[in-house]
């Protein structure tokens, strides 16, 4: 058996001709939605993301800034800049990229950032609510991923679903979106035994490690949906996920490709989120 490949490219674009739209009936109310990204430091990864951001904000009509800063800045700086986007009409989704450099208290920097423009959903108050069942804001990255599912029309409720990894980016919020839609969940880490033993009994596997082709053909169940999350640059330049997509291209039912997955979704969800805010904006909510 040869698995559907599912085309994350394809719907991130479907997703973003429909944003068009919503945009511009925003403008029209003075609502224009609009992005801050604040990147610090000369890391090229993350200029090449914050770039990214940035455009694929324009290509919808959105507003966009981006905010750099030298690795070395004073976070009292960062902070300050927060608190005015916090206050600018014009901005409705602000973003710090991370990680931010170790002289910064991360956790702060998030906080700072005011609950109903924080677009990544990393704020605490934004964790709780996505854990109570009643998100605001949804991580992006697991956001695409649930939106795959959706468009694809895969049923959550009563499956076995594993997620490898526990980050607060991707495996924490994605199992909790997956605990959300009635799936039966576990969530594995560097510490698990019997790793295979877990995703060999898994409809649903999320792989968010970090470790090129990580996950094997042995490891997943014939038939399962395999999620690739990762991305990871090889020696030659080229990038592959987490899962060694030929072998499990055999015995999956459905898979994600990388590059072409779950990466072009989280700009669109990121999208989504900021759009989202400037409607409850301008519904007054
Ligand atoms: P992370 O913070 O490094 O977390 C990796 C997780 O994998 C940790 O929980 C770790 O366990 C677990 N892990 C490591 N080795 C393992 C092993 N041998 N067995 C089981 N679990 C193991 O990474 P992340 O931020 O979640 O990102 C994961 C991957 O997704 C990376 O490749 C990243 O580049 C990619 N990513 C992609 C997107 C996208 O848009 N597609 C967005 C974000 C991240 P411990 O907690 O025990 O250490």
């Amino acid at each position: 058996m040869t698995a559907q490949i599912i085309d994350g490219k394809a719907l991130a674009e479907d997703l973003r001709q429909s944003f068009k739209a919503r945009v511009e009936a925003l403008a029209e109310k003075g609502q224009r939605p609009g992005l801050a990204v604040v990147l610090v430091g000369e890391d090229l990864a993350s200029q090449v993301y914050v770039r990214n951001k940035v455009n694929a904000c324009h290509a919808v009509g959105m507003h966009s800034e981006k905010i750099i800063y030298a690795a070395a800045v004073d976070p009292e700086i960062v902070l300050k800049k927060i608190a005015e986007l916090n206050a600018d009409p014009a901005i409705h989704g602000i973003l710090v990229q991370l990680p931010l450099p170790g002289h910064f208290d991360e956790k702060a920097v998030l906080a700072a950032i005011a609950v109903d423009k924080d677009v990544d959903g990393f704020h605490a108050t934004n964790v709780g609510a996505l854990a109570q069942g009643n998100p605001r804001f949804i991580p992006c990255t697991p956001y695409g991923v649930m939106k795959m599912f959706e468009k694809g029309r895969i049923d959550l409720s009563g499956k076995e679903a594993v997620v490898i990894g526990r980050s607060n980016i991707v495996g924490k919020p994605m199992a909790l979106l997956l605990i959300n839609a009635g799936a039966t969940v576990t969530v594995c880490n560097s510490r698990t035994k019997d790793l295979a033993g877990h995703t060999r009994r898994a409809d649903i596997l999320v792989a968010a490690v970090g470790k090129p082709r990580f996950v094997t053909a042995d490891m997943i169940k014939p038939g399962a949906v395999v999620v690739d999350v990762g991305i990871n640059r090889l020696p030659d330049g080229k990038l592959c996920g987490d899962v060694d997509f030929a072998g499990c291209l055999e015995v999956a039912g459905q898979i994600t490709p990388v590059p072409g997955g779950v990466g072009p979704m989280t700009i669109t969800m990121l999208l989504a989120n900021t759009i989202e805010a400037a409607e409850r904006k301008a519904a007054g909510n």
